[in-house]
């Protein structure tokens, strides 16, 4: 038997002989996907009669609490002593929505070290890290496509429910920018459809992703848009920087500032997106583009990050200021690429 069935075979016994001790680790700064992912897993593992446990490696946007199973996760650092032991004496471990150990950040020793058989379900590009079953395919509009996909290989719809279609829902809608991007495959369609059929109340999770936030937050997102958005027709570029006084004046929360790199792609004939936040210790950056210009790329080689080919994040930890111009600087090299770019 070849290794890749013989895994699967693998996995198959252990999760038809409960309980296990399983655990599922996401990726940090956590989103719709991978907690919709993590906890629609969760809740057919739990069915099934298995000991689990989910463990985000940071805290994650109050939008996302309100998902089943959420008051169960373990948040690191606050649960570390659990978070650890979880990872350390699982039996099975799945690795869902990203493909880098590095993406657990502290935890990623141990998760690296630990005997648990483990699976990664994830549709990142570039895997850096191998786990024993790797289910992974950029194709597939999100991770919580594939778990379903996954549950349905191993046949135990059976375990699925209102609440695990819910979070499954959840992650392919969060994924996709509610079937704007990545979601030109019918078997997308296929998966939602029959994930209709569980009674989950589609227009209500909308809402709750959505229509769910705070006056400050919407109040920064008018200040970001108006005060500090930064046009640059010559190269199909829009940048915004939020500094940390700026954010503690509109009371930021995590999250808060979730989907605002996503606007200026909506100005006619900008194709490139980003946005940098002052952290503590870091600026986080995101990157939005459309057409073929590849912010996954783009944020490796010059950001510590990655991610798809028109959604990616990064990280960088000199100033905001020294990184804005970094970022100018870096912008006449990509000019043709950039400029090619037609609506
Ligand atoms: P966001 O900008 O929403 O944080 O992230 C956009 C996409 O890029 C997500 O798929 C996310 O998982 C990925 N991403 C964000 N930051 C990083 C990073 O530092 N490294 C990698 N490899 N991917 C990232
Ligand atoms: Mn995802």
């Amino acid at each position: 038997m070849n290794p890749e069935r013989q895994h699967k075979s693998e996995i198959k016994s252990l999760l038809e002989n409960p309980p296990r001790r399983i655990t599922i680790i996401t990726h940090v700064n956590p989103d719709g996907d991978a907690m919709g992912s993590s906890l629609g897993l969760e809740t057919v593992l739990i069915c099934m009669g298995h000991d689990t446990a989910v463990i985000a490696p940071n805290v994650y946007p109050e939008f996302l609490h309100w998902l089943p199973g959420n008051k169960n996760v373990l948040v690191y650092p606050a649960d570390k002593s659990i978070a650890e032991k979880k990872i350390s004496q699982a039996e099975v471990i799945f690795i869902i929505d990203f493909n880098d150990f590095r993406r657990v950040n502290q935890l990623k020793n141990l998760l690296e070290n630990s005997p648990a058989f483990k699976v990664i379900i994830d549709h990142h590009p570039c895997p850096e890290s191998r786990a024993n079953l790797n289910i992974t395919d950029v194709s597939v509009s999100s991770t919580a496509e594939l778990v379903y996909q996954f549950i349905k290989n191993l046949e135990l719809q059976k375990f699925i429910n209102r609440e695990v279609a819910t979070c499954l829902f959840t992650g392919i809608m969060a994924d996709t920018g509610c079937f704007s991007y990545n979601s030109s495959r019918k078997e997308t369609y296929l998966a939602v459809s029959e994930l209709l059929d569980y009674g989950i109340d589609k227009d209500g999770i909308y809402y709750k992703l959505y229509d769910n936030f705070t006056a400050h937050r919407m109040q920064l997102l008018g200040y970001a848009l108006n005060k500090k958005m930064q046009v640059l027709p010559e190269y199909k570029t829009v940048f915004i920087s939020l500094n940390k006084d700026e954010l503690v004046k509109f009371d930021f929360q995590t999250g808060d500032s979730e989907n605002f790199v996503n606007y200026p792609l909506s100005i006619k004939n900008i194709c490139f997106s980003a946005l940098f936040i002052e952290r503590d210790d870091h600026v986080k950056i995101s990157f939005r583009s459309k057409g073929d210009f590849a912010v996954n790329e783009f944020a490796r080689k010059h950001f510590n990050g990655g991610g798809h080919l028109n959604a990616a994040g990064g990280e960088s930890y000199t100033t905001l200021d020294k990184t804005l111009h970094a970022f100018r600087d870096l912008l006449p090299e990509y000019k043709e690429q950039l400029i090619k770019y037609e609506i």
